[in-house]
């Protein structure tokens, strides 16, 4: 790997923040730097920092360090992720022997020298003790290769020459920053220092050399790896595994029952659900057919600080079925074998250690399967990324390490403490009180004003949203104003044409590819005709069951073998109509065939329910889009109206409000919170009708 370091884009990069002090701009730059490189970290893994002089309030200089905030990620890092701590306070702690784990975090609360900055990295203490102004760590594979051989000092010794020194591991915290200093004060001429099954610090007083001595030594260790394993084969292959037939099929299936398998109960009883991220590249799967894969998923995690995100083992599927059930039970046995392992780690190191402490969820994050690759969970899709990327590093670093000599796993022991260490727990989200969390939804006719205002709700209430329309320029438009305010990972589109079962199917297998499966479909794709039946054109009238009619049974047909491959329930919400009720002239098409689609709903719910899924419909009435996304039924309907009755858009929004009983103006938002209310499972309801339509006495449900 080269240097990335250019003069003139950090000028450039200064210039953006003229209220930064110039050495902590540098640090942020060369940070960047680092970050920018997934063979130095991953996702906010690694940490920075800088010392320099810094006034208070009151004009007084102070020594403070700024350090990167815990769980930031270097790549987009900005001065709001890093942490300034007065210096001097946290270089007295060196003094003590040991500093709880309480103790430590508020150490670190107190010293900050503002109250509103993250919490520190949980090596803060090492940069402070190290007397050098820039200080750079990384967890970089390559160092991580060397140093988890059975003999890791002597081959990192070997690799990166005699200006480095090479310390055991140790806890993180105190004892690692006490170890560092004392070694580094044995040797005040090192360039690194390298601890084994942890990573790489360098050092200096100018940010660019810093992060050059980075580069620096990590090439080396690549180039060292590379020299010793280029002719040898980094893989046996096993005869005896075959890959599935359909892969792409098969590797969907999969993740949806891999999806099922894994959600389980909170304390409060709502089902805790993952997002599946999949990764089918082909050096993963050809490793996932080879005689290494077994122990691959079986030494642990490559440093201690992965375990939080894909906790210490990945389970080994070496062979799947094509029939779902047996697919099921493959799975399901995996899994309860993993989660047995984790409760024996968890009981032995409570025990070993003398301490209690409530036990994490013992669920794996990461499957290598034969023949298919690797999928990776996560309780958010940030998360599921995040155990995919490190799952992958590992994988690929393993083969490195066997191929070198023989790799050596860590410690049950430094894994329990680094993995429930409570700094490290904060990166991670909580259970969230948002009541959709974890799911993950789709609504067809997504391009619409109602389909808008759906999205808009659902993802308000913490469920991954995927908008459809068969009109991509609406869906593009609809999908941008969404990520705007919404985290952008929670956001996708696709489009599909809802009157082709097919199409449907394979919108769905997509979107399962992305998400691993689906927990709330919502049929919304809807045309309207204006036509009184003696003039209705019957090829009209196909076109609007086609789509109204039709389009709602291909989704919840669609949708039935994901549930079941899920088995953990779910919720339909079928967008109907107040004409259902109370039909109106000239609108026979529309009526009719939002009635079918009602009548569907309802068989939906009988047929469904012993799947646990609920089926329940909303009617809405004279819901007009706005400004940015427009109703395609009132463009169509609203010109003939308004002329009809004489009234120019105000009035005819106004006239629609006066009309019902409470006198309100219909929103798609107001259809939102009934797709909430109903996917949420707050009442055991289903096969119900919930109008939204301000009341209409003849369209009650009946
Ligand atoms: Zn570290």
């Amino acid at each position: 790997m080269e240097s990335l370091f250019r003069k003139e884009d950090f000028t450039a990069f200064i210039a953006k923040y003229p209220a930064c002090p110039e050495e902590l701009a540098l640090r942020i730059y060369t940070s960047r730097l680092i970050g920018s490189s997934s063979s130095l970290v991953l996702h906010g893994g690694g940490n920075t920092s800088v010392k320099l002089k810094q006034k208070n309030i009151l004009g007084e200089k102070n020594d403070v360090i700024h350090i990167k905030g815990s769980g930031k990620d270097l790549s987009t890092i900005d001065p709001d992720g890093f942490v300034g701590l007065y210096l001097n306070p946290l270089r007295k702690l060196r003094r003590l022997e040991s500093l709880t784990e309480t103790e430590m975090d508020n150490q670190l609360q107190i010293h900050r020298i503002s109250s509103l900055s993250p919490d520190p990295s949980v090596e803060a203490l090492l940069h402070a003790f190290l007397p050098h102004k820039y200080v750079d760590h990384t967890h970089a594979d390559s160092i991580l290769v060397l140093t988890n051989q059975k003999h890791g000092e002597a081959v990192v010794k070997e690799a990166l020459g005699t200006k480095i020194a090479i310390l055991s591991y140790a806890a993180s915290g105190l004892p690692l920053a006490k170890g560092v200093i004392e070694e580094y004060e044995k040797h005040p001429d090192i360039d690194a220092l390298v601890i084994i099954n942890h990573g790489i610090f360098t050092f200096a007083e100018d940010a660019r050399v810093s992060y050059e001595k980075m580069v620096y030594y990590v090439s080396k260790a690549e180039e060292y790896i590379e020299k010793r394993i280029q002719n040898k084969p980094l893989m046996t292959p096993r005869p005896d595994l075959a890959p599935p037939k359909n892969l792409d099929s098969s590797l969907i299936r999969l993740a949806q029952v891999v999806r099922g398998a894994c959600a389980h109960p909170e304390p409060s009883g709502r089902l805790r659900r993952f997002y599946v991220e999949t990764r089918p590249e082909p050096d993963l799967v050809n490793a996932s057919l080879a005689k290494e894969a077994k122990q691959i998923c079986r030494s642990g995690v490559l440093t201690p600080d992965h375990a939080i995100r894909t906790k210490n083992m990945m389970v080994y599927i070496e062979s799947i079925t094509e029939n779902d059930e047996d697919l099921k039970q493959i799975v399901n046995q995996a899994v309860e074998i993993f989660k047995n392992d984790y409760q024996r780690y968890f009981q032995s190191q409570v025990k070993t250690k003398g301490i209690e402490i409530k036990e994490l969820d013992p669920y794996p994050r990461l499957f290598l399967v034969a023949g298919l690759g690797l999928i990776a969970l996560g309780f958010t899709r940030k998360e599921a990324r995040i155990a995919a990327d490190i799952g992958v590093h590992t994988i690929r670093a393993k083969l490195r390490a066997e191929a070198l000599g023989e790799y050596s796993p860590i410690s049950e022991s430094h894994i329990f403490d680094m993995e429930y260490w409570s700094l490290q727990q904060k990166k991670m989200a909580g259970p969230s009180s948002l009541l959709l969390q974890g799911q993950v939804a789709v609504i067809t006719g997504g391009g619409g004003a109602i389909g808008f205002g759906i999205a808009k709700q659902l993802l308000t209430a913490g469920a991954v949203v995927v908008i459809s329309d068969i009109d991509n320029s609406r869906l593009q438009k609809v999908h941008s104003l969404l990520a705007e305010n919404h985290d952008e990972s929670r956001v996708e589109s696709i489009a599909f044409d809802v009157t082709d079962y097919q199409a449907v199917e394979k919108g769905f297998a997509e979107i399962s590819r992305r998400l691993g499966g689906i927990d709330i479909v919502v049929p919304n794709a809807g045309i309207a005709l204006v036509a009184k039946i003696e003039d209705l054109d019957p090829n009209k009238l196909d076109q609007v069951m086609a789509v109204n009619l039709k389009g709602a049974f291909t989704v919840i047909k669609a949708s039935i073998p994901i549930f079941k491959r899920q088995g953990t329930g779910g919720n339909i919400v079928v967008i109907s109509s107040k004409n259902v009720f109370d039909p109106g002239v000239a609108f026979s098409a529309y009526s009719a065939s939002k009635a079918g689609a009602h009548q569907i709903a309802k068989i939906a719910a009988m047929e469904l329910a012993e799947l646990g899924v609920r089926v329940n419909m909303v009617n809405p009435d004279a819901v007009f889009g706005d400004e940015k996304v427009s109703s395609g039924l009132w463009d169509l309907v609203g010109p003939e109206r308004m002329k009809s009755r004489g009234l120019d858009t105000k009035g005819l929004r106004e006239y629609y409000r006066q009309r019902n009983l409470l006198k309100a103006q219909v929103l798609a938002e107001h259809v939102g919170n009934a797709v909430v209310f109903f996917a949420s499972d707050q009442t055991p309801t289903t096969g119900a009708t919930l109008p939204v339509d301000g009341g209409i006495p003849a369209a009650f449900p009946r």
